[in-house]
């Protein structure tokens, strides 16, 4: 196992990239520590594979490197980084049984055969694929044959990083949440690096300890879940993680506060503007807004019942802002005042957040 360090990376599937955009990867300087749990997310398109790819040398980066330890990788090539990758759709040998498929990355590298069917059958237990060992790998369904290609990733003990870019993609609903808790159930015992790519946030909260967001070729935020919430550094963490997302106010800065229509709000700090001065908004989750006897005048104009809480969408001067409520708070009718909680209140200039 191994720290995985990419220094500078960036990539671009063009023989010339001119703009920012030509980028898939505008600029990385990414550490992942030996035995961590990653999630890497972000929307489609923004690069998760492409850097997955970087990573097991599946593709060279046009430019930076790679480490491995202090080893560096960058024209390595896949099957002599000691890595394993489960990729969106199932990779498995049709004509081979289930046991022989999973048996195949160990017998590759010449593990003993009776360490082999040790191995094979505890990946077995834990993926609840003991009954169909036997069986050809053809006549199982897209599920039980994700399973075997997620089990050929887990099997190897001496890799340095397990990769799952989407892996559950394909997995029905139910068995889907089984698998994402017993992945990370795996984590735990196997202690290998693992990097989680998914686009659904639920999913990379439950795995990880730290989450990577992505957005159009850069990383905008390395966290963890809780950071992520709490103070998301950039307004696409705040949309893109919680729901719903954080609400951003434009606003202005008057004396070192932010003032949105001319209310002005309270934040943990003075404010400074930045040097370039830039859009500024503020920055607040839906959790840490509350109704109270005064505070920034609102009209009330949907209340959702979503379960154990609820969600209130609200207006100020035509501007919508959301609030998620406990079952039991009351909601006045059709106008109220709002309070925002302090510390939870962030500014951003142009997207990113001011410290
Ligand atoms: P994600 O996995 O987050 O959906 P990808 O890494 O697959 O994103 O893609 C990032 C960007 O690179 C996208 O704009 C995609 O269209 C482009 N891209 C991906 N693979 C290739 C390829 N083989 N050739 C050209 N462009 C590609
Ligand atoms: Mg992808």
């Amino acid at each position: 196992m191994a720290k995985i360090t990419l220094e500078r990376v960036r990539h671009s599937y063009l023989e010339n990239p001119e703009s920012a955009d030509d980028w898939a990867l505008k600029q990385l300087d990414l550490v992942w520590s030996d035995g961590g749990a990653y999630a890497l997310l972000g929307p489609s398109g923004c690069g998760k594979t492409t850097l997955l790819n970087v990573i097991s040398g599946l593709l060279r980066p046009t430019e930076g490197r790679v480490l491995f330890d202090d080893r560096d990788v960058t024209g390595v090539a896949s099957d002599r980084r000691d890595i394993a990758q489960v990729f969106q759709f199932p990779v498995v040998y049709d004509t081979m049984s289930v046991y022989d498929n999973l048996a195949f990355p160990l017998r590759n590298r010449r593990v003993p055969e009776k360490q082999v069917k040790q191995r094979v059958q505890e990946i077995a237990r834990m993926l609840e694929l003991q009954e169909v060992l036997g069986n050809r790998a053809s006549g199982l369904t897209a599920d039980g044959k994700q399973k075997i290609s997620l089990g050929r990733g887990l099997v190897r003990s001496d890799v340095n990083v397990i990769m799952f870019d989407e892996p559950l993609t394909v997995i029905d609903p139910h068995l889907k949440w089984q698998l994402r808790s017993k992945l990370k159930e795996l984590h735990q015992e196997v202690g290998a690096t693992m990097i989680y790519v998914t686009h659904d946030q639920t999913e990379a909260l439950t795995f990880a300890d730290h989450v990577v967001v992505m957005h159009s070729g850069e990383v905008v935020q390395i966290g963890t879940p809780v950071e992520l919430f709490e103070k998301p550094k950039h307004t696409f963490v705040g949309h893109f993680i919680g729901s719903p997302g954080m609400n951003l106010l434009p606003c202005k800065l008057i004396d070192g506060f932010p003032t949105f229509f001319g209310y002005r709000l309270e934040t943990p700090e003075v404010v400074r503007p930045p040097a370039g001065g830039g859009r500024m908004e503020i920055g607040i989750r839906p959790e840490f807004i509350r109704f109270a006897d005064d505070g920034l005048p609102v009209e009330i104009v949907k209340v959702d019942d979503v379960g154990r809480h609820r969600i209130v969408a609200v207006e100020h001067n035509s501007h919508a802002i959301k609030l998620v409520m406990p079952e039991e708070a009351p909601i006045p009718g059709e106008r109220g005042y709002l309070a925002f909680e302090r510390d939870k209140t962030n500014v951003y200039a142009d997207g990113w957040i001011i410290t």
